[in-house]
């Protein structure tokens, strides 16, 4: 198979424009309005990437996946569904808003709205976990919180995370992951905007472990195995239920 670039560690660069527009379309109130006393002028460029509350999401696999390897992230994905109202229909075959991507090792999504802007031709997910994983079920909410356009919670506004940053950048370093690719996926701090006035919530499935070796002090978070208490919350509040 040719490599194309989401099998490559890396998600295509982003067109932040179109990202906007698809967010903009599917759900208006993706556009985040300035904080009421308008001093907040970074929010005015941000803006979310949820879906429509009450639509149905079509999934399908890009590569040829055994049925229970299917049935078992389709298991592990329907309990997002008990908090959010969203439906998600597993199809044959990968004409599907979601695509997800099997073999490998790698582990990824699209953020939300984001997975509209893929190629037909590419995957929007990556789950290379496979269902004898003891990660297999922390691995398949996260990126499936991802698809509902949840961020990490690590990277919360008000996640003051005692980082030891010099080692950090030697642990991933040894794992062959560079220093840019740290800031991304865990110092840079999401926008106040996004996280919607959301306490800082350490259970998170959207936080990634951190390791007591990774920080100063007595300070680690382990792996979060469930949605959490303010996970589902979280969930109810982007996609409550339609009122007719
Ligand atoms: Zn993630």
């Amino acid at each position: 198979m040719m490599c194309n670039p989401l099998f490559c560690k890396t998600l295509p660069e982003l067109d932040a424009e179109a990202s906007r527009r698809v967010a903009m379309a599917e759900r208006p109130t993706n556009a985040l309005s300035a904080s009421p006393n308008g001093r907040s002028k970074r929010a005015l460029g941000q803006f979310s990437k949820f879906w429509a509350p009450g639509r149905t999401l079509t999934i399908g696999f890009f590569n040829d996946t055994p049925i229970v390897h299917k049935a078992a992230i389709e298991k592990v994905a329907r309990q997002w569904l008990r908090s959010a109202n969203l439906k998600f229909d597993f199809v044959d075959g990968m004409l599907a808003d979601i695509r997800i991507y099997t073999d490998g090792d790698d582990n990824y999504s699209q953020v939300g709205t984001d997975a509209l802007l893929a190629s037909p031709m590419d995957a929007t997910m990556a789950l290379g976990v496979k269902p004898d994983d003891p990660l297999f079920g922390r691995t398949v909410l996260h990126e499936f919180g991802h698809v509902l356009g949840l961020l990490h919670e690590h990277q919360h506004p008000k996640a003051n995370i005692p980082w030891d940053i010099p080692k950090l950048y030697a642990y991933f370093a040894a794992k062959g992951v560079d220093q840019q690719t740290v800031d991304i996926n865990l110092l840079d701090k999401t926008d106040k905007a996004l996280a919607k006035g959301t306490a800082y919530d350490r259970a998170s499935i959207m936080h990634y472990s951190v390791l007591q070796e990774q920080t100063v002090g007595d300070w680690e978070v382990g792996i979060n195995h469930t949605l959490s208490r303010r996970d589902r919350m979280f969930a109810r509040r982007i996609y409550p239920k339609v009122v007719a």
